[in-house]
């Protein structure tokens, strides 16, 4: 299945791999820290956070899927058991014990700024040696700024409704 495809990547298969599944660790994380969010969080503007939260948990795991699709594509298997998120996620998971917006908030942030840096060092370290995987990251890099940049606004506009309480 798909020789060719695969002959390309040649002897880089087995590192992209291993990029590929702790990238796929982090957007199940990513989902899953953002659909718990937006079911928890409480506060001001609790609303709009919500449908931004679930708008981005929706991303995240489309992401998953992207990953997994191109893991499979290159004769790989995706992490079969969610213990193994844990062991091989780069940004972790960050438990919302917290659930004031703001708290839920800059939680997220964190996370995608981990994302940037994540999807960033496998576009560096990739370059044209696997174009279809460069390709992907460079997808899902343009929606982890687009969520830093969401959320960001959403705490700027949260700063500005408490300021004025
Ligand atoms: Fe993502
Ligand atoms: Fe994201
Ligand atoms: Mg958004």
């Amino acid at each position: 299945m798909g020789t060719k495809g695969r002959e390309i990547v040649g002897e880089h298969i087995g590192r992209v791999l291993e990029l590929l599944n702790k990238a796929y660790a982090d957007e199940w994380l990513a989902y899953y820290q953002y659909w718990v969010g937006s079911k928890i969080v409480e506060g001001p503007m609790k609303d709009a956070v919500i449908a931004e939260l679930l708008q981005h948990a929706a991303d995240e795991l489309r992401h998953a899927e992207m990953v997994c699709t191109r893991i499979i594509q290159l004769g790989g298997t995706p992490l079969t058991n969610p213990k193994q998120w844990f062991a091989e996620t780069n940004c972790g998971y960050e438990e919302p014990t917290d659930k004031f917006v703001k708290m839920i908030l800059e939680q997220n942030i964190s996370g995608e700024q981990c994302a940037i840096t994540t999807y960033n060092s496998i576009i560096q370290e990739i370059g044209l040696k696997d174009p279809v995987t460069y390709n992907l990251a460079v997808q899902i890099l343009q929606d982890e700024v687009e969520h830093e940049e969401d959320l960001q606004a959403l705490l700027e506009d949260l700063g500005v409704f408490l300021k004025r309480q």
